[in-house]
């Protein structure tokens, strides 16, 4: 029988239909093609993009040429600009404001075909460096009010171009998903004086059956109310509410996460399209903000959102997630060792 299961932050209801199950392989996805042709990202057409406001490149190699192994460069068609002012207006019950904000893009590696799961964790470390590099420094202009950071993954996922690379856009407003949880973990914390997310962290530990593995600073599971299959989150340990303030120990264990939850993704589930976003503090919360903590949301491309799903605002997940983690877990034992941690090192060597 279905059940319905209810998100402990924002109060959204899913569907867990798994009469629906199907093996990872039997999800309609789209095989992702590969276009190939000329690529605006590859080393040697650092011209094609606007000029680089960041890059980790070898000694005495020169700006915008190659040399470079991660670039962060403003988007060439950028969703928001930050030329121009920020202007409200109405127009009789109706506001508007100017498309003002920074979007930017992180290419990840010079190598036009290095997933995640392909890359050393070192590298992945370099990445994680740049991107909060980059939130830093946006953070100082006091227009910007939130600074969202994603991947799209493979054409399903909305990636126009191939080579790995990951958008920050920083923005004048908090956006409305990301409102929804802060004031869902506000509520929490009024009324239990405990960080939502900590709690359920403590939650996943004793229940242990949607943990898909863990580090020292890092757990990742699917969560409780996982809107889609393979839905899979990874949050700090630590209270933290500002991805910003990341420290050393935790990248490292950020990376190796990463690096394990992306090759099981890949191995998994036949390497499918995907999107990740990580959600932040607005900018308006001074300091360690006591009810809401950063984390990371990745969404595995294998079904899409319809009908229902838009008239109502209910997911319908076919996939519960205690099975889900059930199917990575077997992938993580095929890989060669049951110990979580020693597996998740083991799956990191087998590329
Ligand atoms: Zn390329
Ligand atoms: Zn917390
Ligand atoms: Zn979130």
């Amino acid at each position: 029988m279905p059940e319905l299961r209810k998100d402990p932050v924002i109060g959204r209801w899913v569907i867990i239909a798994t009469e629906r199950a199907k093996r990872p392989s039997q999800y309609h996805k789209q095989v992702e093609e590969r276009k190939g042709g000329f690529c605006p990202f590859c080393p040697g057409n650092e011209k094609s993009t606007p000029p680089e406001v960041l890059s980790y490149r070898a000694p005495n190699t020169l700006k915008d040429q190659e040399g470079w192994w991660l670039r962060v460069v403003p988007n060439k068609f950028p969703a928001l600009q930050i030329e121009g002012p920020l202007r409200r207006s109405g127009e009789g019950m109706y506001d508007r404001m100017t498309g003002f904000g920074e979007h930017e893009v992180l290419i990840e590696s010079p190598n036009h075909d290095h997933s995640y799961a392909d890359l050393q964790v070192e590298h992945i470390q370099e990445i994680i460096w740049a991107l909060r590099d980059r939130c830093v420094e946006l953070r100082k202009d006091s227009r910007m009010k939130y600074i969202m950071v994603f991947k799209n993954w493979g054409r399903e996922a909305g990636a126009s171009l191939e080579h790995p690379h990951t958008q920050i856009i920083a923005l004048p407003i908090v956006p409305k998903r990301v409102q929804e949880e802060l004031s869902g973990a506000g509520k929490y914390y009024d009324y239990k004086e405990r960080c939502v997310f900590c709690d359920m962290i403590s939650q996943e530990v004793a229940d242990s059956d949607r943990i898909v593995t863990e580090n020292d600073s890092f757990i990742s599971f699917m969560p409780f109310a996982s809107r889609f299959p393979y839905e899979t989150w990874i949050v700090p340990k630590e209270h933290t509410s500002f991805f910003n303030d990341i420290q050393k120990n935790q990248v490292t264990d950020l990376s190796s996460i990463m690096r394990t939850i992306f090759s099981l993704i890949k191995e998994g589930l036949d390497d499918p399209a995907y999107n990740f976003m990580i959600h932040n503090t607005p900018f308006d919360e001074t300091g360690n903000t006591p009810f809401y903590h950063w984390h990371m949301e990745i969404i595995p491309k294998l079904t899409k959102v319809a009908g229902f799903e838009w008239g109502t605002g209910f997911y319908i997940n076919p996939a519960s997630p205690e099975e889900a983690v059930k199917h990575m877990r077997d992938v993580m034992r095929r890989a060669g060792k049951t110990d979580r941690s020693q597996t998740a090192a083991k799956l990191a060597m087998i590329h």
